[in-house]
């Protein structure tokens, strides 16, 4: 294929030796992306599943450019600005009670990364010895060697698997054997610090769905072994799963979560790590040795503040909600007709979020159906990249019917052209 490229950026999750260059995309508008000759290309995974709202949400566009002309940046020890200080009020208010305290940072995987340390940082400073994390089979939680350490362990991390660290590992609870699980889970709370799980669908392990039922009972398993539970809503939080939240649908408080993609609603980078009152307490001392040792240069930018602040004046305004729903709705409805044809597996649906499997000879990430597919449906003008012979539709809330339709028509061709 194509030699060394004349850009010299090295691209993520990308083997340059087989794939053609990038596209590139100049303007973006709600459900489109354009290209610099005037393509457009139908974004239907939101752009790897942060923007919520739709490209350029007129509310965020304007509280950036107001953000931008007010404060830009400001280190955050010893300093502080409103953005930061009302967004941090606003979250404690929407977020399951009792998370009180709000850590910024810039990413999904560095929101986990600071969960971990949350964790074992609050286990210590009560004097006991817990530093066991517990982890949910084929989870994913970012690329920095924390968050691999407590994701599954597959291709992507081979490479660093020595440097990787130690995980209880719970097996995934598949419908039916759920039970399998809770045990799993219980044998390795035993004197763990904390379990780190997506709540109700693991993302990048494939878009695979569990109940709010199993979500409540790995919750009081944690509980009753006094196992700090972590919930990664980095891809969950912010409607996706059709709550605001995703640990709402079980009514589980965790004791930390995490929130980062849809945040600012997917226009710029930020983060937050929330957690309860005990664990900011434990940090909490007239000893300078037990505080919490995390910072980040950019963390609560002011600019990010601004447009998170316009993201939840939307969810506010009750209009972020309907279109959510909206589009839980739709995917139902055109999912339905593939939920009977033998050319798919594992047709599934969590509020926003459609998944089906399609039947191929040899599945799995590296299968060769990956980039069959997404040369597919790139050439039919859509942003859908495939979880090896995972297809998901995650788009923005805006998406209209008739271009979902686009999306699903796209989907049913490819089972005729590469289906087994
Ligand atoms: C995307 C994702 C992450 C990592 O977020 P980044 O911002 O890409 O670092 C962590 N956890 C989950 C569940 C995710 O989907």
């Amino acid at each position: 294929m194509n030699g060394p490229s004349a850009s010299p950026i090295w691209r993520p999750y990308t083997q340059h030796a087989l794939v053609g260059p990038p596209v590139a995309v100049a303007r973006a508008r709600g459900a489109w992306l354009e290209t610099p000759e005037g393509t457009r290309i139908l974004d239907a995974i939101s752009s790897w599943w942060v923007i919520t709202h739709g490209h350029r949400h007129p509310k965020i566009v304007q509280a950036i450019k107001d953000q931008a002309d007010l404060l830009d940046q400001i280190i955050f020890a010893g300093y502080t600005h409103e953005p930061a200080e009302e967004l941090a009020r606003r979250l404690v208010a929407i977020a399951p009670a009792g998370l009180d305290y709000v850590f910024f940072s810039d990413s999904g995987s560095i929101c986990v990364e600071v969960a971990i340390k949350m964790a074992l940082g609050f286990w210590r400073n009560r004097g006991e010895t817990r530093t066991r994390i517990v982890a949910l089979e084929h989870g994913y939680h970012g690329d920095t060697i924390g968050a691999m350490s407590v994701g599954a362990r597959s291709v992507f991390n081979a490479a660093y698997e020595p440097l990787l660290f130690e995980v209880a590992r719970v097996p995934f609870p598949r419908e039916g054997q759920e039970q399998a699980t809770f045990d799993a889970l219980e044998r390795a709370c035993a004197g763990a610090a904390a379990f780190v799980v997506e709540p109700l669908i693991l993302g990048a392990g494939g878009m695979l769905v569990y109940g709010a039922p199993v979500l409540g009972e790995m919750k009081r398993l944690c509980e009753a072994y006094g196992v700090l539970f972590i919930a990664d809503e980095v891809m969950t939080g912010f409607g996706r799963t059709g709550t605001l939240f995703a640990c709402e649908q079980a009514g589980v408080v965790p004791d930390i979560a995490c929130y980062a993609k849809g945040l600012t609603g997917g226009s710029l980078p930020l983060a937050v790590t929330m957690c309860k009152a005990e664990i900011f307490e434990a940090h909490y001392s007239l000893d300078r040795a037990r505080a919490f040792f995390h910072s980040s240069s950019y963390m609560a930018n002011p600019i990010a503040c601004a447009a998170a602040l316009a993201n939840l004046d939307i969810w506010e305004s009750g209009d972020a909600r309907q279109r959510a729903a909206r589009l839980g709705a739709m995917q139902g409805e055109r999912l339905a007709r593939f939920e009977n044809d033998a050319r798919f597996a594992n047709v599934r649906q969590i509020g926003t979020i459609a998944a089906l499997d399609l039947r191929v000879a040899q599945s799995g990430y590296l299968a060769p159906i990956g980039p069959a597919l997404l040369d597919f449906f790139n050439s039919r003008g859509l942003l859908l990249r495939p979880l090896g012979n995972t297809i998901y539709v995650l788009p923005p809330y805006c998406i209209e019917g008739n271009e979902l339709d686009l999306v699903y028509a796209a989907i049913d061709e490819a089972a005729a052209r590469f289906g087994a």
